[in-house]
């Protein structure tokens, strides 16, 4: 799979309008529309699944939201029988970003316009348009908010941390990890935080599939092999709550105290974790606010309008510049939960 590619720090506008030709014309207002989801790895994926289901039937649209629980194949398969379907519109959450070249073509193909996401589909001129929370700056943020919960915990450092990334077929995790390093190598640089695993690559980080088993077992053989005796582990960049969870869990199974976790998507297991104390951090990314985008783009499209791009420079996907459009991710610890889940149904009631 390839990795890193996202956030070009230079514009390359010359590549940013090749292969599309999204816009023309519209396409009848009850026409079917492919939602491609990849695996149920946390629960915004499982969220996105009813609200694209209610919101695009109530749009007058015939949704036909997919997850691809098998694999990168069943994947593969989906968007195909989407195609086969005549879906005008096809938004393709991907597992792995880089495997979808073959599909993605057939799909500019047949006429329909391609949407990526939450995780950008790399590799290919057959991508339209991009959707997703900004996800270098929620990395920035994991990395403020270690270094701010770091500095609660001991007004000095140096502070031992260990570092968790995403998996690695999932164009986000390096651009996760970028961010969040963009923040923290300065001060490892400086002696302030100390990996003392030696782990601080990327490659070192990643974390399978976004599996929790695979988190969890990392971070047992970190503990065992460089925190034996009195060296306390200060804090962990985890990059989900999904994996904080499984690090909280190895770290008290190896019965040592909890270290500042980071984490991301305000799942509700994590959020009472916050509230009671253990997890540091996570990162609302309301779920409900990016599928509502999502439909809007279609819904633009349906209408043969240009749908709301935010960013024309930073979504390289290693062909061209995809046209993003990026919403704000918010960091939440206990001390700003109430007010950042006010209106949230579920996570609202928790954080009183
Ligand atoms: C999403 C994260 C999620 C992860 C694992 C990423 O692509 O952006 O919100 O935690 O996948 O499901």
């Amino acid at each position: 799979a390839l990795t890193g590619c996202g956030r070009s720090e230079e514009a390359t506008p010359e590549a940013s309008g090749s292969g599309s030709t999204a816009a023309a014309g519209g396409f009848p207002a009850d026409s079917a529309i492919g939602i491609a989801l990849p695996q149920k790895t946390s629960e915004n994926w499982v969220l996105a699944e009813n609200l694209f289901n209610e919101g695009l039937t109530s749009a007058g649209f015939k949704g036909d939201v997919q997850f691809a629980n098998g694999g990168v194949s069943e994947q593969q398969n989906q968007i195909q029988a989407m195609i086969t379907k005549g879906a005008k519109v096809i938004v393709v959450g991907a597992i792995d970003g880089a495997q979808l070249g073959t599909q993605l073509k057939a799909a500019k193909d047949s006429g329909a316009t391609v949407i990526a996401y939450d995780r950008l589909l790399t590799n290919t001129a057959d991508v339209d348009y991009y959707i997703a929370y900004d996800n270098f700056k929620v990395g920035q943020l994991q990395g403020q908010a270690l270094l701010d919960g770091l500095a609660m915990k001991k007004p000095a450092g140096p502070y031992n941390i260990e570092l968790f990334a995403g998996s690695p077929d999932d164009n986000n995790a390096k651009v996760f990890f970028d961010g969040a390093m963009e923040v923290l190598k300065p001060k490892i640089d400086d002696g302030t935080l100390k990996v003392v695993s030696g782990q601080q690559s990327f490659e070192q980080a990643v974390t399978q599939g976004w599996k929790a088993e695979n988190a969890q077992k990392r971070m047992d053989t970190l503990l065992a092999g460089s925190y034996t005796g009195s060296t306390a582990l200060d804090g962990v960049l985890s990059p989900n709550d999904t994996l904080a969870r499984a690090i909280i869990t190895s770290v008290k199974a190896a019965g040592k105290p909890i270290p500042v976790v980071t984490g991301q998507d305000s799942e509700v297991e994590s959020v009472k974790s916050i509230m009671a104390g253990e997890q540091f951090s996570t990162i609302n990314k309301d779920t409900r606010k990016l599928v509502e985008e999502t439909i809007a783009m279609v819904v633009a499209l349906q209408k043969g309008e240009e749908p709301t791009i935010t960013d024309t420079t930073s979504y390289d996907n290693g062909v061209k510049v995809v046209p993003a459009n990026l919403l704000e991710p918010v960091i939440v610890t206990k001390a700003n939960a109430a007010e950042a889940y006010a209106n949230d149904p579920v996570l609202g009631p928790l954080t009183k």
